[in-house]
């Protein structure tokens, strides 16, 4: 089992991080790590990222039961959708749920992101499937991911936003940004003319890459 050292330092950098990339808006997305004793630490659900200390934060077990969480804390409104995915990849040690502008244009139309950029591929594992459309916050939404997560570090929740999963909470921002870019890419290179795909071989070679460092992160 995959999991983070000084997981809730590791889970604020990130939330902050995630807030001065504009890769969120407010107090949207959240953000969680796995523990060495399997517990998860979770952004508290409506608290803005700026202000958000390390005692704001929840630790949950797998049931998403609170174990500690200060007054006022509820662990994220999302916490099914973090769980889910903990439940089903054993090699991952952070997930992260966000609203970037242009990834988000996709998953409003429904479309996969089409992997045609190498470093894009290499990170994520290939086209950044998008779900089909399920209610914030439901067991549906992390049901759903789960299936789109299958071989990547990245889907697209259908009219909301994006997952990512990795081995910490920077490896998983990173992707976040990654596939952002990507998306703004893709959107922009649509006007110029046709995106042209990566060669098969080519994807399924990153493909193996992404996967080896999966299990072995840099
Ligand atoms: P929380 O503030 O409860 O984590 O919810 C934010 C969000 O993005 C819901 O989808
Ligand atoms: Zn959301």
């Amino acid at each position: 089992m995959k999991y983070v050292d000084h997981a809730p330092e590791a889970v604020l950098a990130a939330a902050k991080d995630m807030l001065r990339r504009g890769l969120v808006e407010g107090t949207a997305g959240n953000i969680s790590a796995r523990q060495e004793d399997g517990t998860i630490v979770i952004t508290p659900s409506s608290v803005d990222y700026a202000e958000m200390q390390l005692d704001d934060l929840v630790v949950m077990d797998l049931r998403g039961k609170a174990l500690s969480a200060k007054e006022g804390r509820s662990p994220s409104s999302e916490k099914l959708l973090h769980l889910a995915c903990y439940e089903a990849f054993d090699d991952i040690g952070s997930v992260i749920h966000s609203h970037p502008v242009h990834a988000t244009m996709f998953a409003v139309t429904h479309q996969d992101i089409p992997a045609c950029i190498d470093e894009f591929s290499i990170f994520v594992g290939g086209e950044v499937r998008c779900t089909k459309y399920a209610a914030s916050g439901t067991p549906e939404v992390g049901a759903q991911a789960v299936e789109a997560l299958a071989g990547r570090g990245a889907a697209l929740i259908a009219n909301h936003g994006m997952v990512t999963v990795g081995p910490t909470p920077a490896a998983a921002l990173h992707i976040t940004a990654l596939v952002e870019r990507s998306a703004e890419i893709v959107w922009g290179a649509r006007s110029l003319g046709d995106v042209k795909p990566l060669p098969d071989e080519v994807n399924s070679g990153f493909a193996s890459i992404y996967s080896y460092l999966r299990q072995n992160p840099l």
